[in-house]
């Protein structure tokens, strides 16, 4: 590296200034979105994947009345951790979002990653600029499917750095319930909340994941820990909450989005 130049050495300071001044963004962001000295202000942008006319149709007809569920569902279980809010959690619809965000990576090597997080976080803060309501503390894109079975979505995620969601959903009031299970997932892990469910099977690690950890017998669970994804039925299924109703946050993800010490 001897033939480094003075540009050279001033583009790699600006580059690492740059990098410094993200993550101290990212730090402080994630900070204020877990003190819940007031609440936290989440929009959630829908968007239809595709051109099918039954998707679009579904997805004009969403509004902050259509995810009551999810505001109801987290001043609940706030109001169970002593959150002292009546309203943890407000959300609004917005409309900003016209084109699909960057697409994630194929295949998931950590640079590429790295990169994609970038773009997306980029991309996330021009939509919030161009939006001429007020930017949000936590941005969920909402990407409705056709619900007609022949397209399965692809996996959500939930961007700790950036507070940032995408979330793939299916255009459907029969898939009104599961969607919500699936935001709710997403925005806990933009909050800090981890996943308990084992990826090689997919089953609530356990008692962490579990709905009711110190039920007798264990098994069958009614209830499902939302950041398992599933509710174990017996010790060998767990299925997929139709509902948040049929779901719950346990006392390990409380205390990974600072509802509890
Ligand atoms: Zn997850």
């Amino acid at each position: 590296m001897a033939g480094r130049t003075f540009f050279g050495t001033v583009r790699l300071a600006i580059l690492l200034a740059l990098l410094l001044f993200v993550a101290a963004g990212a730090w402080l962001d994630s900070r204020r979105s877990t003190d819940w000295d007031g609440p936290l202000r989440v929009t959630i942008y829908p968007l239809a994947v595709g051109a099918d006319a039954a998707t679009a149709r579904y997805v004009a007809g969403l509004d902050k009345d259509s995810f009551g569920d999810v505001t109801a569902f987290l001043a609940g279980e706030a109001a169970r951790y002593g959150v002292a809010l009546d309203e943890p959690v407000r959300l609004r619809v917005s409309r900003a979002v016209r084109e699909l965000p960057p697409a994630a990576p194929e295949a998931s090597g950590a640079l590429g990653v790295a990169l994609w997080s970038l773009r997306m976080r980029y991309w996330a803060w021009r939509v919030a600029a161009d939006d001429p309501l007020p930017p949000p503390d936590v941005q969920v894109f909402a990407l409705y499917h056709p619900a007609d079975g022949a397209h399965p979505a692809p996996d959500s995620t939930g961007l700790r750095k950036g507070l940032i969601a995408v979330t793939h959903l299916y255009a459907s009031a029969d898939a009104a319930g599961s969607n919500d299970v699936v935001l709710v997932h997403e925005l806990l892990h933009t909050l800090g909340a981890a996943d308990k469910y084992d990826p090689a099977t997919g089953r609530p690690v356990e008692p962490g994941g579990l709905g009711e950890p110190a039920r007798e017998p264990r098994y069958p669970q009614d209830v499902g820990e939302i950041m398992a994804g599933r509710i174990a039925v017996s010790a060998h299924e767990a299925v997929i909450p139709d509902s948040l109703e049929e779901t719950t946050i346990g006392p390990a993800t409380a205390r990974e989005i600072g509802w509890s010490k």
